[in-house]
C-alpha cells in the first residue's frame, strides 16, 4: 500500500479523499493555489505544496505542477478528485513518465471514453443501448438541420467533448436546430477548445439513471446499483438519490450487466461511472461513462456500505476486488443536495463572499456532510461554489427525505446567499415525494424561476409559537438586567401582538413546564424548548394537539426576529398591543424604480451589446451576452421599449445589479 499520496484537487472532494487516506494510515499531500492558502483541504492534509495563481488554468489544471509537487514530496500516487485533471489523458501520462500511480482507470479508458462520439460508437460495439442518433460530426447549421430532420425532433445537439451539462441544446424544429448549433459550437467551443457537436435523439419525459462499477487490474468488474439524478438544473444535477425511486430489479440487472460489460471493453479498473437516459417505457440509453468519482458518490456509500475512495485507492495499489456480484448488497435509501452558494430567487446566481457563519447539520447515521469550507472561510469567484453534499439516509426513501428536510433546516449559512430554500421546496414537493421524476422537473415545477411563494407554507401558528418563546426569553432576559428595585420589579407582559407576512396574530401567554402556553385564536397550544438566547437553532416542540418538532433559525433583527424554516424566512416582531397599533400608522418606503433599467443579474463580463442608443426593442429581442463562470447568459428584453443610454460597453467586468442599459 502506498505511505504518502497527493490529491490533485481542492474543496469537498479533497477533503473527503484526505479522510478515506487518513483511516487508512496513508500520509497525504494537498496542493492550492493562492486563493486557498487556508482553505480545509490544504488545514486537513499532513503536507501541503503551493501550485499557482487562483485561476485554475494556472493551477489546478497544470499537470507538471502537480508532478513537480509529488517528486518535491515523495507522494507514490495521486487521486484527481472530479474535474480538472481526472479525466486528462496527458496528465495520466505525465504521471505514469514520473512513475507516479494515477488513482484510476488506465489512460486508454479516459481516452475512449472521453469523447462522447468515440463512447458511443465503443457502447454500441459492446451490446449497451444508445441514444440513436447521428454519430459523426457535424460541419455546419445547415447540416443540423439535415441531419436533425433524418433523426427526427427532438433533437439533442451535443458537445463531444462536453461534460457539466454545457455544450447541449435542445432542438424541436429547424430554427432550433440552427441556433442550437452555433450556440453548442460557441460553449464548446470556450468551455472545451473543441467545436465538435453531434446530434441524437432527445429522449422525452427522461429520467438521468446510472450505474456505479468498480474494476480491479485482474478482470473483476461489479455494479454497485444505481443513482437517480434526475433533478437537474440546466443540465446540471442538484439531488441525487440510491436506489432510483423508478427502476424494477430486473431493469436494474439489465442496466448493471450493461455498464459491467462496457467496463470491460475498456479494461476499467478504478471506480466509474456509465450514465444512462430512461424513458417512460423503462427503456435505457447509453449517455456517457465518467472515468471518475462522481460527486454523488455518496450516495452510493450510504446504501451499500462500501467505501468507494479506500477502493480506488487499494486498486490503484494493485489489490484485487475482495467482494463479487452476489456480495452487493442495496440497504435503505440515500438522498444527496448539493448545497450551492447561489441565489435561487435571483435566477441562481452565484454568490461568492466569507461565509460568516456556517454551523452545518450533525453528521450521524442519517445525515452526512461532504465540504469543503468552514467558518470564515472565502467562496472565491475563481471556482465550483460548492458549498457542501448534503446527504440524508433512512430505511426507506420517505424517512430519508424527512432526515433531508430536518438536516436542511438546521443548516446554518450566513454571509451569502445560498439554495438551501430551493433544496427545501423540492424536497417538500409532492411530486418529488411521490418520485414521479424526470430531468424537466425543474423546468415544468418552476417555469418562471423559482420564487418565495414556491416555498411549502409553514403554518402560521407554530411560527407565531416560536416567536412567542424566543421573544419571551429576551423580554425575561431585559427585565432581569434593567435593575429590579424592590417595589419596581418589572413583569414581563403576557399578551402580546405577534406580526409576520403582514398579519397580526394576538396571543396570550403563559409560563409551563419547560415553556409557555400560546393562547391564539381561541385555541392553546404549547412551545417547549431549552433554548436560550444567543443559540442559532431553535429545537423544540410545538403541540397544536399533536407534537410538532421543529428545527428554526433565529437571527435577531433590529426589534425582530429573522426565523428560517422549511426553506422560508419569516420576519417577525411581537409587540405589545399597544406598540401595535402605533406601529400600524407608520409610513412605509417605497423601494426604488429600477424598471427602466437593464441590470446585470450576475457579476461576469460583458461579452457583446446587440443594441445602439435610440434603437426601438421589442419584448423579448436580445440586448446584451454576460458571460459568467464560463456560461453565456443572453439578456433579452422584458418589454418593447427605446434604447435610451448604455452605460457599459463590451470588456467590462460588471458587478452584480451594474447598470447596462437604460431604457426611455
Ligand atoms: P454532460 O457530460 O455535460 O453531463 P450528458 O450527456 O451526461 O452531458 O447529459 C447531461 C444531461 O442532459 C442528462 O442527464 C440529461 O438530463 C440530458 N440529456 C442528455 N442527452 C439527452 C437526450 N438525448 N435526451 C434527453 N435528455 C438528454
Amino acid at each position: 500500500m502506498f505511505k504518502k499520496i497527493l490529491i490533485a484537487n481542492r474543496g469537498e472532494i479533497a477533503c473527503r479523499v484526505i479522510k478515506t487516506a487518513k483511516k487508512m494510515g496513508i500520509a497525504t499531500v494537498a496542493v492550492y493555489s493562492d486563493a486557498d492558502k487556508d482553505a480545509l483541504h490544504v488545514q486537513m492534509a499532513d503536507e501541503a505544496v503551493h501550485i499557482g495563481p487562483p485561476p485554475s488554468a494556472q493551477s489546478y489544471l497544470i499537470a507538471e505542477r502537480i508532478v513537480e509537487a509529488c517528486k518535491k514530496t515523495g507522494a507514490e500516487a495521486v487521486h484527481p478528485g472530479y474535474g480538472f485533471l481526472s479525466e486528462k489523458r496527458e496528465f495520466q501520462e505525465a504521471l505514469a513518465a514520473a512513475g507516479i500511480v494515477f488513482i484510476g482507470p488506465g489512460a486508454h479508458a479516459i481516452f475512449a471514453m472521453g469523447d462522447k462520439i468515440e463512447s458511443k460508437k465503443l457502447a454500441n460495439a459492446a451490446g449497451v443501448n444508445t441514444v440513436p442518433g447521428f454519430m459523426g460530426v457535424i460541419k455546419d447549421a445547415e447540416e443540423a438541420v439535415t441531419i436533425a430532420r433524418q433523426v427526427g425532433y427532438p433533437v439533442m445537439i451535443k458537445a463531444s467533448a462536453g461534460g457539466g451539462g454545457k455544450g447541449m441544446r435542445l432542438a424541436r424544429n429547424d430554427q432550433e436546430a440552427r441556433e442550437g448549433f452555433v450556440s453548442a459550437t460557441n460553449e464548446a467551443k470556450s468551455s472545451f477548445a473543441d467545436d465538435r457537436v453531434f446530434v441524437e435523439k432527445y429522449i422525452e419525459q427522461p429520467r438521468h439513471i446510472e450505474i456505479q462499477v468498480l474494476g480491479d487490474s485482474f478482470g473483476n468488474v461489479i455494479y454497485l446499483g444505481e443513482r437517480e439524478c434526475s433533478i437537474q438544473r440546466r443540465h446540471q444535477k442538484v439531488i441525487e438519490e440510491a436506489p432510483s425511486p423508478f427502476l424494477t430489479e430486473a431493469v436494474r440487472k439489465a442496466m448493471g450487466e450493461q455498464a459491467v460489460a462496457l467496463a470491460k471493453a475498456v479494461d476499467y479498473k478504478s471506480a466509474g461511472t456509465v450514465e444512462f437516459i430512461v424513458d417512460a417505457q423503462r427503456n435505457f440509453f447509453f449517455l456517457e461513462m465518467n472515468t471518475r468519482l462522481q460527486v454523488e458518490h455518496p450516495v452510493t456509500e450510504l446504501i451499500t456500505g462500501l467505501d468507494l475512495v479506500e477502493w480506488m485507492i487499494r486498486i490503484a495499489a494493485g489489490e484485487a476486488l475482495t467482494i463479487q456480484q452476489k456480495d452487493v448488497k442495496l440497504h435503505g435509501w440515500a438522498v444527496e443536495a448539493r448545497v450551492y452558494a447561489e441565489d435561487p430567487f435571483r435566477n441562481f446566481l452565484p454568490s461568492i463572499g466569507r461565509l460568516t457563519r456556517y454551523i452545518p447539520p450533525a453528521e450521524g447515521p442519517n445525515v452526512r456532510v461532504d465540504t469543503g469550507v468552514y467558518e470564515g472561510g472565502e467562496i472565491s469567484m475563481f471556482y465550483d461554489p460548492m458549498i457542501a453534499k448534503l446527504c440524508a439516509y433512512g430505511p426507506v426513501r420517505e424517512l430519508a427525505i424527512t432526515h433531508m428536510r430536518q438536516a436542511l433546516d438546521e443548516y446554518f449559512i450566513r454571509g451569502l446567499s445560498h439554495n438551501i430554500p430551493f433544496l427545501a421546496a423540492l424536497m417538500a414537493h409532492p411530486r418529488f415525494v411521490r418520485g414521479e421524476l424526470t430531468t424537466n422537473f425543474i423546468a415544468e415545477e418552476y417555469p418562471h424561476g423559482f420564487h418565495a411563494e414556491d416555498l411549502p407554507v409553514p403554518s402560521p401558528a407554530l411560527l407565531v409559537a416560536v416567536a412567542a418563546f424566543v421573544h419571551r426569553k429576551h423580554v425575561e432576559r431585559e427585565t432581569s438586567l434593567s435593575g429590579q428595585l424592590p417595589g419596581h420589579e418589572v413583569k414581563p407582559a403576557d399578551a402580546w401582538v405577534v406580526q409576520f407576512g403582514g398579519n397580526s396574530y394576538p396571543i396570550v401567554l403563559a409560563p409551563i413546564a419547560g415553556g409557555y402556553s400560546v393562547e391564539l385564536d381561541g385555541a392553546t397550544l404549547s412551545v417547549t424548548s431549552d433554548w436560550g438566547i444567543g443559540q442559532p437553532l431553535f429545537r423544540g416542540v410545538v403541540n397544536d394537539g399533536n407534537d410538532h418538532h421543529l428545527v428554526v433559525q433565529v437571527d435577531r433583527q433590529n426589534i425582530g426576529y429573522r426565523l428560517f424554516h422549511g426553506g422560508s424566512r419569516v420576519d417577525a416582531v411581537v409587540l405589545s398591543q399597544r406598540a401595535s397599533e402605533l406601529a400600524a400608522l407608520m409610513p412605509k418606503k417605497a423601494p426604488p424604480d429600477l424598471s427602466k433599467y437593464l441590470l446585470s443579474p450576475m457579476p461576469g463580463l460583458l461579452v457583446s451589446l446587440a443594441i445602439a442608443e435610440g434603437q426601438e426593442i421589442k419584448a423579448g429581442e436580445v440586448l446584451a451576452v454576460v458571460e459568467a463562470m464560463k456560461m453565456e447568459n443572453i439578456l433579452r428584453a422584458a418589454r418593447d421599449g427605446i434604447v435610451g443610454k448604455l452605460h457599459a460597453k463590451p470588456g467590462d467586468s460588471l458587478a452584480v445589479d451594474q447598470k447596462i442599459v437604460e431604457f426611455v
